[in-house]
């Protein structure tokens, strides 16, 4: 269980929407009804290995909310996923679409599986086996995963496919957008995969233009470097921002001259990770936290910026790509210390902005341009930044709590006019 010392993380996900909450009063049924997830779906599923041996997985679909739209959330495939981890990121997911402002609720689901063990032919038959056993609990209309850590278009292709044979043969065609994040053949959208890292970088340049920094000035530390990490980093690089140090699973890597992180993102696709990158120190995993820059962008897992950590941050910026990157304690840390955090609902929200678009594209059976897609991002981001700092300056909060009230303030409207069933 993802605990952080005795608390699990989908308490602390509950506990920071709660003190959102509190500064609103909000109506204490809506607060019961967001404690819970909806439905929980657990499946255990058989495959056939290489070896011919079997072996039985388990998978997640947690929805959690489905008050503004069809659950959306990605699929996370990782040996570190579990009900409590799966729970907290469906609650993420909620508070994130309503934030933004795109017509969806919120889910996430998973398997425990490290992908790097098993082969294609294993993994595809571990997705389709997945997806039968989650049949009609997620739909185009109703349910859409997209990718998340560990799963990424092909996953998505392999979903619909899937999704697509077992649906009877007239809707072949028409639910193609049970899934998200397909790849651009099968009916995915043009800049969706790196979404989510544009989106992070038009939060560190909205936060610029509220602070009147320079984007060209900026030191970044970058902790993740998959599709999140990587794709940020090299767009900031672009815009002139320096990479001063890169960590993940395999090592940490620092040149305060500035990471060629072009070079970087070959390399980790070629070798898996950011270790032995020539032209840079290595350094030991604490080094990121402690390196002399700017921005901190955790890009990986959760619970990474601890009070201990936070201490000793030189970072006067934290901008959250990953979901859950701060712990409760950390978050304390940092707000004592001065260290202004962009929160991840608001920061990360680039994937399921565009995830939104490719949606709609699937329904109105078009393709935008890139220029169109990358215009709408920004302009989602920028507005729903602009309603946090709103909310901050109006309550006196922080960005974090802003952002909980601005989409508890969308929920609650819908609540109030539909009211509760029966
Ligand atoms: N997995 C991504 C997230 O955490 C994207 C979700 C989506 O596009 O539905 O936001």
């Amino acid at each position: 269980m993802s605990d952080v010392g005795q608390r699990s993380l989908h308490q602390a996900a509950v506990e920071q929407f709660q003190r959102a909450a509190d500064l609103i009063d909000l109506d204490p049924r809506y607060r019961e009804i967001l404690t819970y997830p909806k439905n929980e779906i657990i499946v255990n599923f058989p495959v056939t290995l290489d070896d011919g041996s079997l072996q039985v997985f388990t998978g997640y679909r947690i929805q959690h909310s489905n008050i503004l739209g069809p659950y959306k959330g990605g699929l996370r495939f990782n040996p570190n996923v579990d009900l409590d981890e799966v729970r907290a990121l469906a609650a993420w997911m909620t508070f994130k679409t309503a934030l933004v402002g795109v017509p969806f609720g919120g889910a996430k689901g998973g398997v425990t599986i490290d992908p790097g063990d098993y082969s294609e032919r294993e993994m595809r038959a571990v997705v389709r086996r997945f997806t039968h056993a989650l049949g009609s609990n997620i739909g185009p209309d109703h349910d859409i995963p997209a990718p998340d850590m560990g799963t990424n278009a092909q996953t998505m292709d392999w979903v619909m496919d899937t999704y697509a044979n077992i649906s009877p043969p007239g809707f072949r065609q028409s639910v193609k957008g049970v899934v998200t994040g397909k790849s651009v053949e099968c009916g995915g959208s043009v800049g969706r995969e790196e979404a989510t890292g544009r989106g992070v970088l038009y939060s560190l340049r909205h936060w610029c233009g509220e602070t009147e920094t320079r984007l060209d000035e900026l030191s970044i530390g970058v902790q993740g470097f998959g599709n999140v990490g990587s794709f940020f980093a090299v767009q900031a690089a672009e815009q002139g921002c320096t990479i001063k140090a890169v960590g993940d699973h395999t090592g940490t890597i620092i040149n305060n001259d500035g990471l060629d992180v072009v070079k970087l993102f070959d390399w980790v696709r070629e070798k898996g990770g950011v270790a032995g990158f020539p032209s840079a120190d290595t350094a030991d995993t604490e080094d990121l936290f402690t390196a002399d820059i700017d921005v901190f962008v955790p890009a990986a897992l959760e619970n990474q910026i601890t009070a201990e950590r936070a201490k000793v941050m030189k970072a006067h910026l934290v901008i959250e790509a990953a979901n859950g990157p701060t712990t409760p304690e950390g978050e304390l840390v940092l707000a004592e210390r001065g260290v202004q955090v962009v929160p991840d609902i608001l920061a990360n929200a680039g994937g399921v902005a565009v995830s939104y678009f490719e949606w709609l594209q699937n329904k109105s059976a078009q393709a935008w341009s890139y220029e169109e897609v990358d215009e709408r991002l920004r302009e989602l981001m920028w507005q729903a930044h602009d309603r946090v700092v709103q909310v901050r300056d109006e309550l006196g909060c922080s960005r974090r709590d802003a952002a909980y009230i601005v989409a508890l303030r969308r929920i609650t409207k819908v609540y109030d006019r539909r009211d509760i069933f029966p």
